[in-house]
């Protein structure tokens, strides 16, 4: 393996088919345990051009070198996007928010337990689709890998329908988070060769309109370390933009909950109806595995603490 710091922007974005490293937080035990063994590192997370939290007119720019603790600390993030600066600070411990980059965060690898073991452990069993096997250990008839994204902060960047400035094979590209967190998600299932290239330069997130209120709302066993087991992040209140649910952690991506977000254009509906909306929407739409800490049924059960979100949100009455 064949590790170095980019000396500069230009190249970390010339360099053909490496991987780039933010804080090293999420690539590191996966080279400890031997599930990826990637040959050419780049360093990208000193570079200028993938720093700074800017305004700029009627936008924020935040660049993808940016540390999770920076970002859940900025006052500038917590007044324009308070999902975001929530999602940062819940995320990992605060050792891990000190080092691990926004860009790292939303890229980091899909989760599974057939997966994230030592060599030694997968040793018992054949190769899956993430080890260049031909299958899922999750769901064997599964034509792709079911392994889960546990990123809080890809649930709140898709909340705000937040871009992702990028450079891949030298190009520079602008498009929807969630378009390219799916793409990752899809590359992410398989080997080395097949995998995602491209360098996250910043992420754009363009200011909300006047009286929207918007949220964040994570459920982990141990609040001060672990992945979430559920996410939400929740935006409603203005007429000049829809509201929108997001769901993290029940699935290979985000899920977006359109029929649900639906209601809270209605002051009429509670609290209680909406999260069982989502709860029955996420039920249809996730894509759940066995994990760690918890049962396929008891998640379940878990995708209506959306409430919580909403009764601070919304209030008690609903409204
Ligand atoms: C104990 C523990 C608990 C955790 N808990 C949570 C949690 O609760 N919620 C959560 O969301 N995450 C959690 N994580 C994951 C952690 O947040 C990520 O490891 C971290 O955010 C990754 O950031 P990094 O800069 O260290 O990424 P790296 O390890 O450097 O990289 C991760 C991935 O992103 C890619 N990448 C990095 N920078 C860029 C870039 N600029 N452009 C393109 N690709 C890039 C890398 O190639 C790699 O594939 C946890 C991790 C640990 C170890």
């Amino acid at each position: 393996m064949e590790m170095r710091t980019a000396v500069s922007f230009e190249d970390a974005a010339m360099t053909a088919s490496c991987t780039y490293m933010g804080g090293g937080t999420d690539l590191m035990p996966l080279f400890k345990n031997g599930v990826r063994k990637d040959e050419n590192i780049v360093l990208v997370g000193k570079l200028e051009e993938l720093k700074g939290i800017r305004e700029d007119g009627a936008v924020l720019s935040i660049g993808a070198a940016e540390t999770l603790t920076d970002i859940a600390e900025s006052e500038t993030v917590k007044a324009l996007f308070p999902a975001l600066a929530e999602a940062a600070g819940k995320t990992a411990s605060p050792q891990i928010r000190n080092i691990a980059s926004l860009g790292g965060n939303v890229m980091q690898d899909r989760r599974c337990i057939y997966y994230n073991q030592s060599e030694l452990w997968r040793s018992a069993l054949d190769g899956c689709y993430k080890t260049g096997g031909g299958k899922c250990q999750q769901v064997p008839g599964s034509p792709d890998c079911r392994a889960i994204c546990y990123s809080d902060t890809a649930t709140a960047l898709i909340l705000y329908d937040a871009e992702a400035e990028y450079c891949e094979n030298g190009e520079l590209h602008t498009c929807p988070v969630s378009e390219l967190v799916s793409r990752h998600s899809r590359a992410n299932g398989l080997s080395f060769r097949e995998r995602l290239h491209v360098l996250i330069i910043r992420f754009l997130l363009k200011k909300r309109p006047e009286g929207e209120r918007s949220g964040f709302y994570k459920y982990s066993l141990r609040s001060s370390i672990d992945f979430p087991l559920i996410n939400y992040a929740v935006r409603f209140g203005s007429a000049e933009a829809a509201p929108k649910i997001v769901a993290g952690a029940a699935g290979p991506e985000p899920v977006v909950l359109e029929d649900s977000a639906l209601l809270l254009e209605d002051n009429s509906v509670s609290n209680e109806e909406i999260a069982v909306s989502c709860a029955a929407e996420l039920k249809k739409k996730a894509r759940i595995i066995k994990e760690d800490l918890i049962s396929p049924a008891r998640k379940r059960e878990m995708f209506g603490l959306v409430l919580i979100l909403l009764e601070e949100l919304r209030g008690n009455d609903g409204k």
